[in-house]
This record gives structure tokens, C-alpha cells and sequence, in this order.
């Protein structure tokens, strides 16, 4: 009875009710039981808007996690705009059918799941609608071979429409979201979005990374706020949420990004001022 009860809630909340084969079967409830269960911390990495950093953030969070020897794994859950494998300089991999499932490509030691490493040309379009992508997350979730993981990163689509909401919510037994934000007015009113988009789901906001937050001046060294300045802090406050720290404006995060790089290990303000995040983290999550 508690079986039964058990399954029909997995079903009555799944974005693919009404669409997936398995549904009400007992597949259905142990459907993303099996790969993912072994993962320790999940987390997502949300924000208002697009192009604020947020897959930046998610890259760099992995490698300096990875560098400090645990095991990390990247999903890349933005199925229409995918760039995790661009960032991370693996494009011309693939995923490959194992016996035991689909395996993940290696970003140097970095497991990573992306439909950008499915499509046979970085620049095709992904058309699909609603509940196809949500089939391609799930399939990720459930058929990666992703290993006994510390730390899942799980880059969700921007934005607080249905997409991201629907994408999170497949995903069981999330540790939290991180929230990535730009320090100007309406990126924060987005942001605010994000925020009620997290607690909605009933999940814990983690913290708030206010990007692209200044620029030092190549010349002068004195600080150029392009985009105004604690505006991210300011914001977290308002909202009773944690600010993890903020990232500086640096042209080597672009370059390095372009060549398929981490910025994180690097020698730069903008370094130390993620691993410094990076730390705060890892004391929350402990
Ligand atoms: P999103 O995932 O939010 O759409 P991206 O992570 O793809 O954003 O970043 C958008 C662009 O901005 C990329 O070219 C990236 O290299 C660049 N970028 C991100 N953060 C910084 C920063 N702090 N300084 C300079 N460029 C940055």
C-alpha cells in the first residue's frame, strides 16, 4: 500500500506525467533512483536571466571542487543553449552507450553530461518541445554511468519560466541552488524571481554570486563599477538569503572561456575571489 502510495506521488508531480512509457510502473519509481542516489551533493546553478556567468560559474565551481580531489560531475540541463562542453573545451566528445549505461565525457577529471555532446553539429538548433527535453534531462539522470560523486553540478536553463522549474524538479533529492546575479537594477529584479523560483520548489537557497562586479582599471588599477557596485549584496539582505561573495569584471574569463578554459586556478583577483566563494560553500555544505 505505501508502495502504491509512493509511486503515484512520483508520478503526480513528474513533468512527464502523461508522456513517459514507465509511468505508474515500478520502473517509474526507481526510475532515478539508481545513478543519481550515489551522488552526494546536488546542486543547482540557477539565475534570473541569460548571460550573466551562470554556466561560468557552474565550470569553475567544478574544477576547483575536482582540484581539491573530490569527484565532480557537470550535467548540463540547458537543452536549447548548451555550453558547458565550449566552456570546458570538450566539444568533439561524445556520449558513448556502455553495458552499463551511457557514459559521461572527461573534461580532466570533471564528469560531464551535455546535449551539446550528442548533436552532430555545435551549431544545430534544438527545436524540441516540452516534454521531449525533459525526456533527454531524465535520461541523463537515470542512464549516465555518473559514479559515486561528491558533487553534482547541474547548470539549469536561465530564466524562471516553466523550463528551468520543470528541469529542477525532475531531479530528486537536490542539496540547494546557487544563485548567479549582476550587480545592475533590472538583473536583480530578475533575480528576485529566482530566488521565489527556488523556494517554491521547496528547496534551500544556498547563497547568491554577484558577477561582473567591477572592473579594474588595466592602467590605473582603480575599480570601474560598469555595472553599479553591491547591488547583489544589497539584494541577498532584502532577501534573507546568503551572499557567497562577488567575481570582478576580467577580460581572461572571456578569453580563457572561448578556449575551453577554467579560470579558476589562475593567479587573478577574479581567482581568489571565487575560490574564496568556493570555500563558503564548501563550509555550508559541510
Ligand atoms: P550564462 O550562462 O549566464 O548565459 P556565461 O557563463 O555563458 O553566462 O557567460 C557569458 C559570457 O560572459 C561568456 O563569454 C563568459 O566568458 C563571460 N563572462 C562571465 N563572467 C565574466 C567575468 N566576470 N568577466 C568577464 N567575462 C565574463
Amino acid at each position: 500500500m505505501t508502495e502504491m502510495n509512493e509511486e503515484n506521488e512520483i508520478c503526480e508531480t513528474c513533468p512527464l506525467k502523461g508522456s513517459c512509457p514507465d509511468q505508474g510502473s515500478e520502473e517509474a519509481v526507481t526510475c532515478m533512483a539508481d545513478e543519481i542516489d550515489g551522488i552526494k551533493h546536488k546542486i543547482i546553478v540557477a539565475s534570473g536571466k541569460g548571460g550573466v556567468g551562470k554556466s561560468t560559474v557552474s565550470v569553475n565551481l567544478a574544477r576547483a571542487l575536482q582540484l581539491e580531489g573530490y569527484k565532480v560531475g557537470i550535467l548540463d540541463a540547458d537543452i536549447t543553449g548548451p555550453n558547458i562542453p565550449k566552456l570546458l573545451g570538450i566539444e568533439d566528445q561524445g556520449l558513448v552507450q556502455g553495458a552499463d549505461g551511457i557514459k559521461p565525457a572527461d573534461a580532466g577529471g570533471i564528469k560531464v553530461a551535455s546535449m551539446a555532446l550528442v548533436l552532430s553539429r555545435q551549431d544545430s538548433p534544438v527545436v524540441w518541445r516540452g516534454p521531449m527535453k525533459m525526456a533527454a534531462i531524465k535520461q541523463f539522470i537515470q542512464d549516465v554511468t555518473w559514479g559515486g560523486l561528491d558533487y553534482l553540478i547541474i547548470d539549469l536553463p536561465p530564466g524562471t519560466s516553466d523550463e528551468p522549474l520543470s528541469v529542477a524538479q525532475l531531479i530528486p533529492d537536490l542539496s540547494g541552488a546557487i544563485i548567479v546575479t549582476t550587480p545592475q537594477e533590472v538583473a536583480l529584479l530578475d533575480t528576485r524571481k529566482a530566488v521565489n523560483m527556488v523556494r517554491a520548489m521547496k528547496l534551500p537557497v544556498i547563497g547568491i554570486i554577484e558577477n561582473m562586479a567591477g572592473l579594474a582599471c588595466p592602467h590605473c588599477h582603480q575599480r570601474i563599477d560598469i555595472f553599479q557596485s553591491g547591488g547583489g549584496e544589497r539584494m541577498a539582505e532584502e532577501m534573507n538569503v546568503r551572499f557567497l561573495g562577488s567575481i570582478p569584471i576580467d577580460p581572461r574569463i572571456c578569453s580563457l572561456g572561448d578556449a575551453g578554459q577554467t579560470f579558476v586556478e589562475g593567479e587573478a583577483p577574479a581567482a581568489d575571489s571565487f575560490r574564496l566563494i568556493v570555500e563558503r560553500l564548501e563550509n555550508i555544505l559541510r
